[in-house]
């Protein structure tokens, strides 16, 4: 029997695990490519779609959000089914993926996030970014995550855009916060937030500082905060000054913290404090509670490849402090049966082919994209080369892999495998349905949207909306033509 797949008798059949950008990016890769018919099943573990540009992207910045329809129109596409609220560990197995796909790209992006490793770390009020960025954009997982908001004074570690944008939430005024498409409960608690001063606190110079310019001016420009940049901290050592010569985006930087060094305090009710080449190390508590941060001052000296590193330098300040917030970065969390690389916290893989270990061989049928492949940076665009990137080797690998058999190809197998598992997968079109009904909630409070933010909220508000509009289409997915 002719078992050649990608033909239209027999597509090419890819799984992709994650609807955020890097997996919808791959997928429009899939189908923009003329060599093989395919047919793309997209799994997501919450059941709404986009990923980080639902639950990452700050709730000021919907402009970016509106990407989403770029993957709107991929996932019309009739190759393409979606399956949300399905959870790969957890309701279908790696391998159950792997026998019932020809591939199977993981685009799970990194949910996780790094630790500082310094004592008092796992003291109450202190909290990753991760997950504050999650708990204020509705993320089912983060929901109930609480954060003492009572606290005037707030410590933001690392001085990356996600620094930024944590700073930035909590400087904003209720008003503005309440125009936008954040959590109803975020909306409430930070009505009631007593922050007034917020400390960034960077190990390297302002040089190294990670950020991107737009969201280091958009910073000064807030209504309610000032931002307190020390005119000293800006000058800078032999390396970082040439350095900064080659590059545009740090000169750009360094120039908005020179204008925000000059403006000063302008009596803003709230204020952002940056404090360059400083690194914690040890939050200090008082009866279990935060109290405040020791910090090395440190100095900056080139590696012999040319990266600018912090050493400490052994004098050490005290800011006192209610709450500290770690923005220093994501990892990857592992899947059961698909390999980790547990000291870089990602899938370790060659150019987007998946290896059994880090330095190991390649695993056939198996590929990753996005954070989950060469970690977390770059922005939502960087995902579409990298998942294109990692397409082009599955498609040079096709004659190569192992075909799934005849039965577990239909595109009906894997739906009854979650059918007899009880699995309440979400299609497209329910999605869009749930889309629809957040936009109206947020119509009657002007506001792009009001999220659910539990995953039984959403079927729930699913199951009332079909009792109310019977008969409606069933759902069943669409099936690839
Ligand atoms: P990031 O840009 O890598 O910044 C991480 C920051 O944490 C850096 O300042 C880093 O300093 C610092 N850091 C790391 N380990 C540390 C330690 N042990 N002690 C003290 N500081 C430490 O990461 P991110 O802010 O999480 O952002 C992730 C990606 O998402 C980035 O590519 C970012 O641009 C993107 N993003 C974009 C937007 C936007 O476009 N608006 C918004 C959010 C996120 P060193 O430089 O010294 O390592």
């Amino acid at each position: 029997m002719d078992t050649a797949i990608g033909t239209s008798s027999r597509p090419l059949r890819v799984a992709i695990v994650g609807a955020g950008p890097s997996g919808f990016y791959a997928a429009g890769a899939l189908l923009q490519q003329k060599e093989y018919q395919v047919s793309v099943d997209i799994f997501e573990r919450l059941p709404a779609p986009y990923g980080l540009v639902r639950y990452g992207v700050a709730p000021d910045h919907q402009k970016i959000k509106s990407v989403t329809k770029v993957y709107d129109r991929t996932i019309q596409d009739p190759r393409v089914r979606y399956f949300g609220n399905v959870e790969v560990g957890r309701d279908l197995s790696a391998q159950e993926l792997q026998l019932h796909y020809d591939a199977v790209i993981y685009a799970v992006g990194a949910l996780a996030d790094r630790r500082l490793g310094i004592p008092g770390e796992e003291m109450e009020n202190v909290h990753s970014a991760t997950e504050f960025v999650a708990w204020y954009n509705g993320h089912p997982d983060f929901t109930d995550r609480e954060f003492d908001l009572g606290q005037e004074v707030v410590a933001v570690v690392g001085v990356g855009n996600v620094a930024m944008d944590v700073a930035r939430i909590l400087a904003r005024s209720v008003e503005e916060l309440a125009t936008t498409d954040i959590a109803d409960y975020a909306l409430e608690a930070l009505r009631h937030s007593r922050v007034r001063a917020i400390h960034i606190i960077a190990r390297r110079g302002p040089a190294q500082a990670k950020f991107t310019n737009p969201e280091i001016k958009e910073l000064g420009e807030l209504s309610t905060a000032d931002v307190i940049v020390k005119p000293e901290d800006l000058e800078l050592d032999p390396a970082s000054a040439e350095a900064v010569a080659q590059d545009a985006t740090a000169a750009r930087n360094l120039e908005t913290l020179r204008q925000l060094a000059q403006r000063g305090p302008t009596g803003k009710p709230r204020q952002i404090h940056f404090h360059f080449l400083r690194s914690p190390k040890e939050i200090l508590g008082q009866d279990g509670r935060v109290a405040s941060l020791r910090l090395e001052v440190n100095e900056l000296r080139p590696t012999e490849s040319g990266y600018i590193q912090a050493h400490g330098t052994g004098r050490f300040e005290t800011l006192d402090v209610g709450l500290v917030m770690r923005a220093i970065g994501y990892r990857s969390v592992p899947i059961p049966g698909v390999p980790f690389d547990e000291r870089r916290g990602r899938i370790p893989n060659d150019r987007g082919r998946v290896l059994d270990g880090p330095q190991g061989q390649v695993v056939s049928g198996l590929y990753v994209v996005g954070w989950a492949k060469r970690g977390p940076t770059g922005v939502i665009g960087t995902n579409k080369p990298d998942a294109v990137e990692t397409v082009q080797l599955l498609l040079e690998d096709v004659p190569h892999l192992t075909p799934a058999s005849v039965d577990r190809a239909d595109p009906q197998a894997v739906v009854a495998l979650l059918e007899e598992r009880g699995v309440r997968f979400i299609t497209y079109q329910e999605w869009k349905i749930i889309d629809q009904l957040e936009i109206e909630r947020g119509k009657a409070q002007g506001r792009p949207r009001v999220k659910f933010t539990r995953v039984e909220e959403m079927i729930q508000a699913l199951e009332a909306h079909r009792r109310q509009e019977a008969p409606v289409e069933a759902p069943t997915p669409v099936q690839p033509g």
